[in-house]
């Protein structure tokens, strides 16, 4: 065969080459595989023993612009090494000049101000400085350099190289790879478009399944089509056999306001969306008060193609609302009452035409005080239940002396009331801990309060304590164990983990008998973990209840005698 002949079979083989390879690249959406068949395909095509294929970091590929001596590049952009052919891996860090940017293959607009040379020159002049220092560093030659860029558009995916030895790559090469590069490019671009869909296809699926608040994700028939974590938790049922079933079965709703979608309160869905508050019904029973807030998803042409139903647990919001409701009404009561009796006696007293014996002026005057002492106390009680929840509670740390305090408090009280005995049982001695005294006196201070309050038909009220030596897990340090036992009331059993709560209090036929508010317990539990101590309660109905509060000791600190 002559040489044309043999050169033009020699064409009609690569180009059946390349239409079945370009078949296989387009098919091909994982990209390590396609960058894989490209090399080796490429490598095949022209006999070369040994190849490589950079590529740019996506969102850092150099822009081509016309300006060839401006090269807009939007950020510094990284290349990396994404496949090799006949290279051994541990020589891949000498190919690092490969990864600068290269000058990119475009024709220039003002030829004058680039000399002499064709931006095809300047590309091959570039390759050839940068293949030298890739010698260089191998301290060996490669030969035949070629380098292919891959453009799409006016972006430079990466370049494939090959290497051949002493052979040089023949103009009949480098047409056909040309051809073959573009192809190459749109089959890169299209496996990272994939690529970068399913990230973004899975970071979304991430979101909903992952977003702390329930999301259904309905079809325009009303069908669950997705359902996430949060709701399958508040619903606590199986996330299987939810799907698909139709949202009137998932989301059922009690005492509804507003407009339920799955209840089907509306034919459409308008594009604003709906909105609905009521009690959700759980597989384990007991509601839940949530909102639920529809929204349609349309197609370009307007069709309903999804609905996102967002599921907000609003129990906490509800309780707030309750807090705020309770707190009114109770300060609201406890303020009147105080305010009322100082006003009565003092009107009483300031009247011009009534001449008041010593007596009745003194015990007047004592209820006015006393009542103040109440609007006092509770004020500071108020403006304590802001500190502690602006987390603003301060301790004036220094030595305390818990049998003074406590005997104190245990004498003040018994001038107090003559229905109860108040009874202390200390031991000998107790060690001094560190506190801030005015603190633990509003605590032991309030806990016979309560014990005297919650004991009406009177009683003995017994204040003890003991050192508790109990290593308590890594925390080796003992403890002081004070408690306030009384013979009262009680509390069921059911209330206890509550009655620590805000203006809880419990429901008993006293309640509206006594005066409080329902923060003594909230307050005293804050300054006892102010000092890192611990308070518990045990009780027994119409048997009488024991409170202890467990404070740490410095085992540096002295004795007191009690
Ligand atoms: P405040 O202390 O704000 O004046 P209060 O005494 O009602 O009002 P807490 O001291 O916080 O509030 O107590 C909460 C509830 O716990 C009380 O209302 C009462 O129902 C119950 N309780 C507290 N101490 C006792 C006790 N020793 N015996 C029986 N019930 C008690
Ligand atoms: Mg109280």
């Amino acid at each position: 065969m002559n040489v044309p002949a043999l050169m033009a079979t020699y064409q009609l083989r690569q180009r059946e080459y390349l239409l079945r390879i370009t078949r296989a690249m387009t098919s091909r959406l994982d990209l390590p595989s396609l960058l894989e068949l490209i090399l080796t395909s490429a490598a095949e095509m022209v006999a070369a023993p040994a190849g490589l294929i950079v590529l740019h970091e996506m969102g850092t590929t150099p822009i081509r612009t016309t300006q060839w001596d401006s090269i807009e590049i939007e950020a510094e952009p990284q290349a990396r090494i994404r496949t090799t052919y006949g290279v051994p891996d541990q020589l891949l860090p000498a190919f690092g000049p490969l990864l600068r940017p290269s000058a990119p293959l475009l024709p220039l607009e003002d030829e004058e101000n680039d000399g002499v040379q064709t931006p095809g020159e300047r590309y091959r002049r570039d390759l050839e400085r940068r293949v030298q220092e890739v010698e260089e560093n191998l301290g060996r030659k490669l030969g035949q350099v070629l380098g292919l860029p891959l453009f799409f558009e006016e972006e430079m995916l990466g370049v494939i190289y090959l290497f051949r030895g002493g052979s040089a790559f023949t103009q009949l090469d480098w047409e056909f790879l040309e051809g073959f590069a573009y192809q190459a490019a749109i089959a890169v671009r299209n496996a990272r478009i994939y690529a970068q869909l399913s990230t973004e296809r899975s970071r979304l699926a991430a979101v909903i399944e992952n977003s702390a608040d329930g999301i259904l994700l309905l079809r325009p028939d009303r069908r669950v089509a997705v359902i996430n974590q949060a709701l399958v938790k508040m619903l606590g049922r199986d996330a299987q056999e939810l799907v698909g079933r139709p949202c009137s079965e998932v989301l059922e709703l009690q005492n509804v306001t507003g407009d339920d979608l799955c209840a089907g309160s509306k034919e459409t869905i308008p594009p604003e969306g709906l909105r609905c508050e009521g009690e959700l019904l759980r597989s384990s029973g007991g509601n839940l008060a949530v909102t639920i807030t529809y929204t349609p998803l349309f197609d370009s042409q307007g069709r309903l193609t999804d609905i996102i139903a967002n599921v907000i647990d609003i129990t906490r919001f509800r309780e707030e609302e309750e807090m705020k409701s309770t707190f009114v009404s109770i300060i609201s009561h406890e303020l009147k009452t105080p305010v009322a009796l100082v006003k009565g006696y003092a009107q009483t007293l300031a009247r011009p035409d009534a001449a008041w014996d010593p007596e009745t002026a003194r015990q007047s005057l004592q209820i006015i005080e006393e009542e103040a002492d109440r609007l006092e106390a509770l004020i500071n009680n108020l403006l304590d239940v802001s500190r502690i929840q602006a987390g603003d509670l301060r301790l004036e740390i220094a030595d305390v002396n818990m049998c003074r305090l406590l005997e104190r408090i245990a004498q003040d009280y018994r001038t107090q009331t003559v229905h109860h005995q108040i009874e202390l049982d200390l031991p000998d001695a107790l060690p001094i801990i560190s506190g801030d005294e005015e603190r633990l006196r509003q605590v032991f201070t309030n806990l016979v309060g309560n014990a005297i309050k919650y004991s009406p038909d009177g009683g003995v009220i017994r204040i003890g304590g003991w050192v508790d030596e109990k290593k308590n897990g890594s925390e080796s340090r003992p403890r002081l164990v004070i408690y306030v036992a009384d013979e009262g009331i009680g509390i069921p059993e059911e209330e206890l983990p509550k009655i620590f709560d805000r203006f809880y209090r419990v429901d008993s036929g006293l309640r509206r008998r006594t005066a409080g508010v329902g923060l003594g317990l909230f307050l005293i539990k804050a300054i006892v973990e102010a000092h890192h101590g611990e308070i518990w309660v045990r009780s027994q109905l119409h048997r009488g209840t024991t409170f202890s509060v467990a404070l740490p000791m410095d085992e540096m600190k002295a004795d007191c005698t009690c």
